[in-house]
């Protein structure tokens, strides 16, 4: 029999509509997605056991008889208990069920039957719940490693078994997208050798060499569709090579020393620019390196060169930010600068958008408005984008078609760990600023819980007595900003109406008006706010050197990543400053993650430890990022194969930039089956 792989689930034997529905909660709508919808785990179901070798606490498959009527018990309105006895030749057995009805006709007694099931080894004698039942005569099918799907309600384990068999019953082929010799290359094994292996391992090595292969293919493939939706491409050379630059002109204006790693990472950029090939740079800094200058001093390059630069940044706040203390030295510079954002006043923007595209502004600083279509550049030479882990990889890329080949600079504090790095960035060199500027102590890190409340109110006062100003955030709620407003003004209220009456508190959101924002982050700025209460919109970038505590409400319901960002709007003046993480979270787990903040103030240690801890599909900013959800492969323990896949991919599109030579036809089919449209929105 032959099964189109597109073909919807709902024909295949033994689905209907009714459980199809149920099928496509767990994403499976075609018949492809059944075959792709792996086993979480396996269980070793090879050994068939007598009842005298049951060990407690472990599954067992072992074949009896029934030697006692099945006893019903009704203990109330929704629970039934059916049990019976069961003996082999070495020993009996207690088989409990819950709620089963069928076991009662399903059950004869005097039959023997094969059983699977955990152990539990009382005093007296063995006793199993809810075991599997299953003929004896199908002990052939049973033996052997058992895969175990995730379920929802109304799936069970032994439903989704008969369909994965049914498909394999069905001699359904797989075409191979990779060629023998590139399998060998990279010693993997056949699809359907690895289709059929992961769902039916004939022993645990073959579950091993299945897995190898699927997560190869399926980590090959995403990695080549990012790179060949990257334009800029790898090692693409460019039309011409940049002037090395005096920069001391604008090093001279500064009212400080640029760090050594500062130095070091502003060389780096200078070498990519006056070599043959394109810059594709990830700046990687924590929380308060000093990674803006470096970004204004790589655009200082370009524009020497004659080229027009561009900065992204994720908010309104942090765009302004920029724009103010970059514009400044700029300005005396001779480099003409411009600011464009969601605020911006249409007039203003149309002499912008006429200017730009004139050449008469060399520099332009904004928002996710810089990516809109009538932003169009004379020559734009160079992209940064700030904060990159908020942005999509799209939106990079949009940003950079506007010119032609483009330098691209991306910035993040948010230190990804190497595996993601590989996977998001895997075609961009890595720089990173590794040092602080001078005369910063680390931040004083504290968890407390509501007990402490009076002693932390009574701190914050004496902060602001000494002329310090504080930040209070609270998590967002949901991602329902009227709720979310609700809660920022709740603590607005206790703040401003009983505990600090008598200073001056503000509140700010991510529902308001952009102007408004920038007004009270003005205000902020000039210390005529005291107490700043906030959601999350100041996590990045934002700059305030006098302010010395940041109070993080429900400290729990943060990932470790962002509460770093937050921790690292503090500490960047000359002033002790501190962070305090309120939690009323008693779980022991929530402590622990909370503790790590008190730990350690290294951005790379804090996200691997959170990568750790929530896996990578929570991991902060990814997905915003687009990255989608791999079916078996993990991040965290299958970094190996990672490499090796992309090392595959990057020699495919290296040879073969469009994918249209004969070997290569299925792979490109493969790709545009699974992110066409993704490849398809980019290429525009
Ligand atoms: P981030 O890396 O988090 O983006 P910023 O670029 O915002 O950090 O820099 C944080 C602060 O440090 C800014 O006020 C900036 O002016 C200052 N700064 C940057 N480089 C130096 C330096 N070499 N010495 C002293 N201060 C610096
Ligand atoms: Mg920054």
């Amino acid at each position: 029999m032959t099964i189109d792989l597109e073909q919807n689930i709902q024909y295949l034997k033994g689905v209907g509509p009714t459980k199809s529905v149920l099928l496509n909660k767990l994403g499976i709508f075609t018949i492809r997605d059944l075959m792709e919808y792996y086993p979480r785990v396996y269980e070793d179901r090879t050994k068939l056991k007598s009842i005298s070798e049951f060990v407690n606490d472990k599954q067992a498959l072992f074949i009896a008889t029934v030697v006692a009527p099945i006893k019903v018990q009704r203990i109330r309105k929704n629970l039934v208990i059916y049990s019976t006895i069961v003996s082999d030749d070495t020993g009996v057995c207690k088989m409990t069920w819950y709620n089963q009805t069928y076991i009662k006709t399903k059950l004869v007694e005097g039959e023997a039957y094969l059983f699977y099931g955990k152990v539990d080894l009382g005093r007296s004698r063995a006793s199993i719940d809810s075991a599997f039942i299953y003929n004896v005569k199908d002990l052939d099918k049973i033996q052997g490693i058992y895969p175990i799907y995730p379920l929802t309600a109304g799936i069970t384990q032994n439903y989704l078994f008969k369909l994965e068999n049914e498909i394999y019953e069905s001699d359904i082929l797989v075409t191979d997208i990779f060629s023998d010799e590139f399998r060998k290359r990279y010693s993997l094994a056949e699809v359907n050798y690895a289709m059929r292996n992961v769902h039916f391992p004939k022993d645990f090595n073959a579950i091993n060499v299945a897995r190898n292969r699927i997560i190869f293919e399926e980590l090959f493939l995403f990695q080549l569709a990012l790179m060949s939706i990257k334009n800029s491409g790898i090692g693409v050379k460019k039309t011409s090579v940049y002037q090395d630059i005096d920069l001391r002109p604008f090093l001279n204006l500064l009212p400080f020393e640029l760090t050594n790693a500062q130095k070091k990472v502003v060389l780096e950029i200078k070498k990519d620019l006056t070599s043959d090939r394109v810059m594709n740079r990830l700046v990687q800094g924590d929380v308060g390196s000093g990674k803006t200058m470096v970004a204004a001093l790589a655009m200082y390059m370009a524009v020497k060169n004659g080229y027009q630069a561009t900065m992204m940044a994720p908010t309104t706040i942090l765009a302004s930010q920029h724009f103010d203390e970059l514009s400044k030295y700029f300005e005396r510079l001779g480099v003409s600068t411009a600011l464009i954002t969601s605020s911006t006043t249409k007039k203003n923007k149309r002499e912008i958008i006429e200017k730009l595209k004139n050449n008469e502004i060399n520099i332009l600083i904004g928002t996710h408005s810089l990516i809109e279509d009538d932003i169009e550049f004379y020559n734009l030479g160079m992209v940064i984008t700030d904060e990159q882990h908020r942005f999509g990889v799209k939106q990079r890329m949009k940003l950079s078609a506007k010119g032609n080949t483009v330098e691209t600079l991306v910035m993040t504090a948010t230190p990804i760990p190497r595996t993601l790095a590989i996977i998001l960035y895997g075609d961009l060199d890595l720089s990173i600023i590794d040092e602080m500027p001078p005369g910063r102590s680390p931040v004083i890190t504290a968890v407390r819980d509501e007990g402490s409340e009076d002693k932390i109110n009574h701190f914050l006062k004496s902060q602001i007595n000494e002329g310090r100003q504080i930040y209070v955030v609270c998590p967002l709620v949901e991602e329902n900003e009227e709720l979310d407003l609700k809660s920022v003004e709740v603590l607005y209220d206790r703040y401003k109406n009983d505990i600090f009456r008598e200073y001056e508190v503000e509140f700010l959101h991510g529902k308001m008006k952009n102007k408004e924002k920038d007004e009270i982050m003005q205000r902020f700025k000039e210390n005529k706010i005291n107490i700043l209460i906030s959601t999350t919109v100041i996590e990045v970038g934002i700059s305030v050197s006098n302010a010395t505590v940041m109070v993080i409400e429900n400290a729990d319901r943060f990932g470790l990543a962002a509460l770093h960002q937050l921790r690292g709007r503090v500490g960047r003046g000359k002033y002790q400053s501190y962070c305090i993480l309120k939690s009323s979270n008693k779980s022991v787990n929530a402590r622990e993650r909370l503790k790590i903040m008190e730990k350690s103030n290294s951005g790379f240690d804090i996200a691997e430890k959170d990568l750790e801890l929530r896996g990578p599909g929570d991991f902060f900013g990814i997905r915003q990022s687009g990255m989608p959800e791999f079916k078996l492969a993990n991040l965290l323990t299958d970094a190996s194969i990672l490499k090796s896949s992309q090392e595959a991919a990057k020699e495919v599109i290296m040879n073969d930039k469009n994918l249209e030579r004969e070997e290569h036809k299925k792979i490109k089919e493969a790709l545009l089956q699974k992110f066409g449209e993704q490849l398809n929105n980019i290429a525009t």
